[in-house]
């Protein structure tokens, strides 16, 4: 659709920080909430406390220095029943535009000073034929930096009110009525200017139910235009496979032997496997990625191996290493072939050695290459790729996979997730890939002691804590989550970090973590910390990631109520990995009931697929794990937990597809043209 025309060029760069460059996006830039404004007084109805419009004439504006040095703008406005006094602080300019004589409205909060009714900083507009930003519902848009609330809605406004009759409804009309969903015309209308809440469901249901229609058919044409590519046979014995069991410190657990029979059975095709492993922090994912590449190198063949930092693949550089060592010295004639051959390759491998990685790769001197994205760079050519295995999916994905295929590759990708995915969510949003659950621990694991205390007993954390650092082990404390921007976040995190290095443990060395800090500072602080140099690191939630020291107790979470569930059961996981029996307190200062139902939660269960339902009952639009990251479009109106709607867009979705894979009969046209929009700039969609 036309690019935003009639926009200065700043404001336009503005807006993009919005997300929004076409017209389409400034449509489906939907209000945060909406304040409202229908309730119409005269001014003599006026009561404390109530949100109100009303309508007037302004008698006088006038203005005065407030004692801090600011400018406050005063006037009175008459109804005929009766006077008000509005206040603005700091608008200047508003003495210029307030003119005695002209009609306004004005919304907002009803407020006392010295004893008689006003209003302060109301929202106002002249009396028009229509009003945008008094006396209805007003939609409230997110903001940023040089785009101010009023100006956006007026803009938005124009936009809604030329374009909506224009946009034709891409969902054919026999769905849309044996659905009973709304047009397209009135929903986007509607939802931005909506004429009254009840109405405001029946347009929440339209854009969810589009929402997930759309990914629904983008993920089934995903799977088949992955499923059309020859790949390579993997076609070695299994029965290799008893030799690495057999080499390994500990057995396998039912489920992980599961797991490595499905992944075989999918490599032995010469369609490329599309899995999704997914199973809990600690249920030994690596072991079973480690199996599916030995498939691949016993067939002569090589595997990657991604994982989203330097850290977590010089970690699984380190585990691989080991797990492999006896296979590398194993005489037996069976196993030659097994032998791995394992190479490292970040953005830390510089000069000859990332040269002769290079090398290694495109000779197939390796056959094991682990590292970060920098493993699928421009110069990186393999000799045989044959299975991409990524860990923490949630920071890859799609376009991983684009680039590899770019490349010319058409591997067996298998995905390694920690986040827990309730199954007919897993359909829905990985519904092109197939899936294994490690539904089972090793055999052994001490639970975390979770406990969540109350502010007061602060002090008690802390000595918890340094009680722990006296038996020589090490504890995380984790900052509050700050919404308003990293910059601010991290601030708080210097703040914080200083306060407890300073006056609660100036005797123990701390180390800090934050995301405004440069890639290698992180990486150096998190090296310290697994070396034991640090006894505890402070960290806002960037620390979530799969990252493994085992000599780590203490799982400290201040602020836990701001954090969302999936997010608290990742920090927790990042303890309890090694013998010592593990801790993890919840800090948390005023919380709502929403959060005090995931503390209870939280404190009750250690099971990740318990908490992902939890979570799922309990999530906003669009949040579930960063659906962003993981190449997906996002949901912006379509909340995870609307089943019903989402049971039907895939139901829809799938007779679509069956009927007309290619999207080509006439009522499928423009909804095929939606798709590809939908999902542009995702990757993925060849
Ligand atoms: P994750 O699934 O979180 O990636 P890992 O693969 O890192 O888990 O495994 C966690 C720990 O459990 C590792 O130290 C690993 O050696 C160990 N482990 C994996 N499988 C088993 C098993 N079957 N029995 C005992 N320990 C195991
Ligand atoms: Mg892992």
């Amino acid at each position: 659709m036309t690019v935003l025309s009639g926009v200065a060029q700043t404001q336009a760069k503005r807006l993009q920080r919005l997300g929004v460059t076409t017209i389409r996006d400034l449509l489906y830039l939907f209000p945060r909430r909406y304040n409202d404004f229908s309730a119409l007084k005269t001014i003599n109805q006026l009561e404390y406390g109530e949100e109100v419009t009303i309508i007037g004439t302004i008698w006088e504006t006038k203005s005065r220095r407030s004692r801090s040095g600011g400018t406050i703008v005063q006037s009175i406005i008459a109804d005929g029943t009766a006077t008000v006094q509005a206040t603005w602080f700091n608008q200047p300019y508003l003495l210029k535009s307030l003119k005695a004589g002209r009609q306004v409205v004005l919304s907002g909060q009803v407020d006392a000073y010295l004893g008689h009714l006003v209003m302060n900083s109301p929202e106002w507009e002249f009396l028009e034929k229509e009003q945008i930003h008094t006396g209805r519902l007003v939609p409230v848009y997110p903001l940023t930096e040089g785009v101010k609330a009023k100006w956006l809605r007026r803009f938005i406004k124009r936009t809604v009110d030329y374009w909506t009759k224009r946009v034709p409804d891409y969902l054919p009309q026999q769905i849309r009525e044996s659905l009973g969903l709304l047009d397209l015309e009135t929903t986007l209308t509607q939802i931005h200017f909506p004429d009254d809440w009840q109405f405001l469901e029946r347009e929440r249901r339209r854009l969810s139910f589009d929402e997930f229609l759309l990914i629904q058919l983008g993920v089934l044409q995903q799977r088949q235009v992955w499923r059309s590519r020859p790949g390579r046979a993997l076609d070695a014995d299994p029965a290799l496979l008893e030799v690495f069991a057999v080499s390994l410190p500990f057995a396998l657990t039912a489920a992980q032997k599961r797991a490595i029979d499905e992944i075989v059975g999918d490599l032995r095709q010469s369609q490329p496997m599309s899995r999704l492993l997914q199973g809990d922090v600690g249920s030994g994912k690596t072991a079973v990625a480690t199996a599916a590449m030995l498939m691949a190198i016993a067939s002569g063949a090589q595997a990657v191996f991604m994982a989203p930092t330097e850290i977590l693949a010089e970690q699984h550089y380190n585990s691989l290493t080991s797990l492999y060592q006896p296979l590398a010295t194993t005489e037996s004639p069976d196993s030659s072939s097994l032998r791995p051959r394992v190479r490292l390759l970040t953005g830390r491998v510089t000069g000859n050695e990332r040269e002769q990685v290079y090398a290694d790769i495109a000779s197939g001197a390796a056959n094991v290459i682990v590292g970060t994205h920098a493993i699928i760079q421009k110069g990186v050519e393999f000799q045989d790729l044959a299975l991409v295995i990524v860990d923490e999916q949630h920071r890859f994905g799609v376009e991983q996979r684009a680039a590899l295929r770019q490349k010319g590759y058409n591997p067996h990708m298998l995905i390694m997730s920690a986040t827990p995915i309730p199954r007919t969510l897993s359909l829905t949003i990985y519904g092109d890939l197939d899936v294994s659950t490690l539904d089972e621990m090793p055999p052994g694991r001490q639970p975390i002691e979770t406990r969540w205390f109350l502010p007061r007993e602060r002090e008690r954390a802390y000595s918890f804590i340094r009680n722990q650092v006296e038996k020589s082990h090490q504890a995380f404390i984790i900052c509050p989550l700050v919404e308003e921007s990293e910059r601010v976040e991290a601030k708080a995190a210097v703040e914080e970090y200083k306060r407890l290095q300073q006056t609660i443990f100036p005797d123990l060395k701390l180390g800090l973590l934050h995301g405004r800090m440069k890639g290698q500072e992180k990486e150096n602080v998190m090296a310290q910390f697994q070396r034991g140099e640090l006894d505890i690191l402070v960290s806002t939630s960037v620390v979530e990631v799969g990252i493994d020291v085992t000599n780590a107790t203490v799982m400290m979470v201040e602020g836990a109520n701001r954090f969302g569930l999936a997010q608290l059961h990742q920090f927790r996981g990042r303890v309890g990995r090694g013998q010592a029996q593990s801790y993890c307190i919840l800090l948390a200062d005023t919380p709502s009931e929403e959060s005090v139902e995931r503390l209870r939660a939280i404190e009750r269960t250690q099971d990740g697929f318990e908490l992902a339902e939890v979570d799922l009952d309990m999530r906003g639009p669009g949040e579930f794990f960063g659906t962003r990251q993981s190449g997906m479009p996002s949901l912006r109106m379509a909340k995870l937990s609307d089943r019903h709607i989402l049971e039907e867009a895939r139901q829809v979705a799938k007779d679509i597809f069956e009927r007309d894979p290619g999207l080509e009969a006439p009522d499928h046209r423009l909804l095929a043209r939606r798709l590809a929009e939908f999902w542009q700039g995702q990757g993925d969609l060849s």
